[in-house]
């Protein structure tokens, strides 16, 4: 067993089973921040620069169309405030939304308010609750501590397939390197694996899945070809901090506060604030916390007076939380709990892409091929 150590630096800390310290006590995540964003002073004219050229690469592929990029939208914080920087920019969006049946209401309220107000058109792929909820449930077997992969993997499927097929070249999207480079691997993996998310299903659930939004094999190889060209983090161009997204969404948008981070669903809250923390034993907002310690944004003091306060806002709301996704989900009460008691897994533990026969394969002809001409370069 590992003794704890928290970072000098940031608050990460041993709940990461693979942070490493150098000798003055700072982690890793500490120094990949510094070495992916730079310790110098941003160049602001640079910045606006590319900011300028990319929107007019996006409204010149547009022209003569009826959308010129898609943004997803959850109706949180970051990707409603990337709509209406879209809009500012005078960007023409088109915003699509994943309907997996546990949004609660004040975020879906604030995704028709904001888009209202915006003039933008929605387009929401509403999932098949039964085969989803099944889905879930085997993810929960399944034991690892990412049950939140079938939902992130069909948000990336429905955003890059509603592009594809609407022949719209460009996603607009609201990750940010300055709040959201600390996350451990460990932490959550398989986003993009069609292969996991089958197998986990073909071994725990009930049903084949036959409605859920995926990228095959094919569609990934696609979209890492075009990914990179394709996608803008427009978030990475501006001065963005969350508080002063907040004000602007209420000012213009009628948007409400809804609490925590990626708390616009009551699964990823109840996952977040009660699972991960109680079976996994670690705390999402610590990996948050940590980004906004390295961006400058909250002190290291607040951060640690932050996670020291438990993580649901009341024992209230959590009981509420936990009553309602037992029953959602079809569970009972000594189902759940036994779940929660099964030992923790994962991902390496199931067949996936990263271990397919297939992949390893490539890998090592891609490998073998590079150190020939490696060789017959020198
Ligand atoms: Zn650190």
């Amino acid at each position: 067993m590992t003794t704890y150590r928290l970072c000098e630096r940031c608050i990460m800390d041993t709940s990461d089973p693979a942070i490493t310290f150098d000798v003055n006590g700072v982690c890793n995540h500490c120094k990949t921040y510094d070495v992916v964003l730079g310790t110098e002073p941003v160049d602001t004219a640079l910045r606006r620069r590319q900011l300028d050229e990319e929107l007019e690469r996006i409204k010149k592929h547009g022209e003569g169309k009826p959308f010129d990029c898609v943004v997803g939208v959850s109706g949180g914080v970051d990707s409603t405030y990337v709509v209406w920087l879209a809009k500012q920019f005078g960007l023409r969006p088109l915003a699509v939304h994943l309907d997996n049946g546990w949004n609660s209401e004040i975020a879906v309220g604030n995704i028709h308010r904001a888009l209202e107000k915006l003039g933008v058109e929605l387009f929401t792929r509403v999932l098949d609750w039964e085969e989803f909820r099944d889905l879930q449930v085997s993810f929960l077997k399944a034991s690892t501590p990412d049950a939140e992969i079938p939902t992130d993997h069909a948000i990336i499927a429905t955003v890059f397939q509603t592009a594809w097929s609407k022949g719209i070249r460009h996603l607009v999207m609201g990750h940010n390197k300055a709040t959201e480079l600390v996350l451990p691997p460990l932490w959550s993996q398989g986003h993009f694996d069609w292969r996991y998310i089958r197998e986990v299903q073909a071994r725990f659930g009930t049903r084949p899945l036959r409605d859920f939004p995926h990228l095959s094999f094919a569609n990934y190889v696609r979209y890492r070809m075009t990914a990179e060209r394709s996608s803008f983090n427009i978030l990475n161009f501006v001065d963005y901090s969350r508080q002063k997204a907040i004000d602007v969404l209420q000012k213009e948008l009628g948007w409400r506060d809804y609490g925590g981070k990626h708390h616009e669903s009551v699964y990823t809250r109840f996952f977040q604030a009660s699972i991960l923390p109680r079976k996994f034993g670690f705390d999402k907002r610590r990996a948050h916390l940590s980004n906004q310690v390295l961006a400058g944004q909250i002190t290291r003091k607040d951060a640690l007076t932050e996670i020291a306060k438990p993580p649901y806002a009341s024992a209230q709301l959590e009981r509420e939380d936990r009553e309602y996704v037992i029953k959602k989900l079809g569970l009972t009460e000594s189902s759940f709990e036994e779940l929660m008691r099964a030992p923790p897994k994962r991902y390496d533990d199931y067949p996936n892409m990263l271990n397919s026969r297939f992949y390893l394969a490539v890998r090592g002809a891609y490998r073998a091929a590079r150190s020939v001409v490696g060789r017959s370069a020198t």
